[in-house]
């Protein structure tokens, strides 16, 4: 069983909670002053208690060990999570524009302006500490789930300063078009916020190489090569990482007449050199190579593959 890590899970579970209160003072915030910006503000609120509770649920799920069905594991949810959690964020970015835009058309009329500042600003406090909380867990413990509720929760609180700024400046100005201009604002700041959730999410699912293990497992294997005491080359190096396992293959070559026991214990001790190196926990696959039989060895593959031929992966 992996280990349960108690400080994301209780962030986590406040942040629900909190996404819970916060929806209503908002719609509270809403019927009060009937104001565009805050009527976005409740309707992004709504989505957020869904996405924090999908994101609780993928948390739980990445914890679960491999099982027949599963054999790498539940970590992958984590990018699923994160981009769901971008999509609701450049949804709610768009929802402020339509709403704006609407608003533009119609004309604003806002009521009932101090209380609503009140309930936003009170919003706004609540979750700017726990957006802060939750998105410190979340980079100590190295859980992308957690720093990205982080972040979503964040965007909401420049979403309500956004809002209460527009009522304030009404209120002292009386320049109603000020709603419009600090709504977009708002919405263009929230978009690119999401998008970067967004890359993250696609980034994992196309297996796209992690530099810092990239550089990390290379480091090993060029100084091991170089001081050829364990293997003569090495190619093929291929790794993925979801969550906190990173998926590593790799080709090691040794002279020819190496007996299997003592390649395989010196790829063992290659396997622990890479492991040590990473900050993940690592799974690694080491095929062991004969130096000179090995072209010859590997005539047998050519034109296996029906589509793509096994040079084409590099
Ligand atoms: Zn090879
Ligand atoms: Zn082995
Ligand atoms: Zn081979």
């Amino acid at each position: 069983m992996k280990k349960h890590n108690k400080a994301v899970r209780r962030a986590l579970l406040i942040s629900l909670s909190v996404s819970l209160i916060s929806l209503s003072i908002k719609l509270a915030a809403f019927f009060t002053t009937h104001s565009v910006a805050a009527l976005s503000d409740a309707a992004e609120s709504v989505v957020h208690v869904f996405a924090v509770a999908f994101v609780v649920y993928g948390y739980y799920l990445s914890l679960r060990p491999a099982d027949e069905k599963h054999p790498f594991g539940y970590e992958r949810i984590e990018f699923l999570s994160v981009g769901a959690e971008g999509s609701i964020i450049i949804a709610a970015g768009f929802t402020i524009l339509y709403q704006t835009v609407m608003s533009m058309i119609s004309g604003a009329e806002i009521q009932n302006m101090e209380t609503g500042i009140g309930m936003l600003a009170a919003a706004a406090g609540i979750n700017a500490i726990l957006g802060t909380y939750v998105l410190r867990v979340g980079r100590r413990e190295k859980s992308m789930i957690a720093v990205s509720n982080g972040k979503h929760t964040l965007t909401d609180v420049w979403t309500s300063v956004g809002v209460v700024t527009v009522l304030v400046l009404i209120h002292f100005t009386g320049w109603v078009f000020m709603d419009i201009v600090v709504s977009f604002a708002v919405a263009i700041y929230i978009m690119w916020e999401a998008y970067k959730l967004l890359r993250y999410s696609l980034r994992g699912i196309m297996d796209v190489r992690d530099p810092e293990a990239d550089k990390a497992l290379r480091n090993i294997l060029q100084k091991e090569k170089e001081k050829g005491e364990l293997f003569v080359d090495w190619h093929h190096l291929r790794h993925r990482t979801s969550g906190n396992t990173t998926w590593v293959q790799l080709h090691l070559v040794f002279p020819d007449g190496m007996s299997l026991k003592e390649s395989h214990e010196k790829a063992t001790v290659v396997e622990r050199m890479m492991i040590d190196a990473l900050d993940s926990d690592a799974v690694i696959n080491i095929h062991l190579e004969p130096h000179e039989s090995h072209e010859s060895a590997h005539k047998i593959l050519e034109g296996a593959n029906k589509r793509t031929s096994l040079k084409d992966y590099i």
